[in-house]
């Protein structure tokens, strides 16, 4: 028997950037540090030499858990579990890059997506606290969502692509063909921070809070949401990201989603409490990196079990 509290270590792998960590939680990050995504092959090296330099001074990692962008095959029984599927980012489609963590590292490593690794994050310290149904959106660069499903993450056929859903798309209003390579107008298309920049001609960060593109975004975001709550029965949907914790848009995307459902699902988390129904993260930014950290424990213990 150990006395030492197990000491976990986390990576958020992000198409543009990776954070790693190592720590127990929220409060208890020892050691943190991130780098542009690069080639497979440099970003897990420095991956790797992060977790070996630290071990150094704050002694062995239990565990590891890799909350990364996709497509990947999170199937632990695959042929090609810890890869990343074909994928439009250069170099990546069929790395393995659990692979290279576990000749690395003779400990127990977990994989999961971004979304699901967030969500888990939510699920331990956030706003998805003893919750057994809901959903993480992140909207972003792109968008994509997590489920956490009858008390577990959900994988399904590979893993749930939410981002991609079709919207209906009035070209009236909004003659912007989208600009998802494979769908063009799917949620993705229409509601990325991209798509927004493309749209409007520029950044969302700089559009004012009264401008007609926060109408339009919360149009979209309610549609997909109302989808998710009609497909799904979640408690809660968690929406993060840079343009999804926007706080002026929130308030839009409550009412638009309830205006959506229409009295439908006759429940008062929705007829009464829309918004402690659709809620920002309790993690803020940090769902991530934390999320990989709370995969990590999960894998500990259940090879404890
Ligand atoms: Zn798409």
């Amino acid at each position: 028997m150990k006395n030492n509290t197990p000491l976990f270590g986390g990576i958020e792998g992000g198409g543009t950037k990776f954070v790693c960590a190592i720590g127990t939680g929220p409060d208890d990050i020892r050691a943190e540090t991130r780098f542009p995504t690069t080639s497979p092959e440099e970003t897990m090296a420095q991956a790797v030499d992060f977790f070996r330099q630290q071990e150094k001074s704050l002694g062995k990692l239990a565990s590891i858990g890799f909350a990364c962008f996709g497509p990947l095959d999170p199937n632990i029984d695959s042929r090609t579990y810890g890869y990343i599927l074909p994928t439009p980012k250069p170099g990546w489609t069929n790395a393995n890059v659990v692979g290279v963590l576990r000749s690395a590292f003779n400990i127990p490593i977990a994989f999961d997506t971004d979304v699901n690794g967030a969500a888990l994050g939510e699920w331990r310290w956030g706003m998805g606290q003893g919750l057994r149904n809901f959903i993480y959106l992140t909207i972003g660069t792109g968008v994509g969502g997590g489920a956490y499903v009858e008390g577990k993450l959900l994988h399904g056929l590979l893993h749930p692509e939410m981002g991609h859903i079709p919207l209906p798309h009035d070209k009236t209003r909004d003659p912007y063909a989208g600009n998802c390579p494979f769908h063009g107008d799917c949620f993705e298309g229409l509601a990325s921070g991209v798509a927004i920049e493309k749209r409007w001609q520029q950044s969302g960060s700089t559009l004012a809070k009264d401008h007609p593109a926060w109408d339009l975004e919360a149009e979209y975001i309610a549609m997909a949401l109302a989808s998710y709550s009609f497909t799904l029965s979640p408690q809660r949907i968690i929406i993060g990201g840079g343009v999804g914790s926007l706080e002026h848009l929130l308030p839009k995307v409550q009412e638009r989603t309830k205006q959506y459902i229409n009295s439908y699902i006759q429940s008062p988390a929705i007829l009464e409490n829309i918004t402690s129904y659709i809620v920002n993260p309790g993690l803020g930014n940090r769902s991530g990196m934390l999320g990989a950290i709370a995969l990590a424990e999960q894998e500990m213990l259940k090879q404890e079990i």
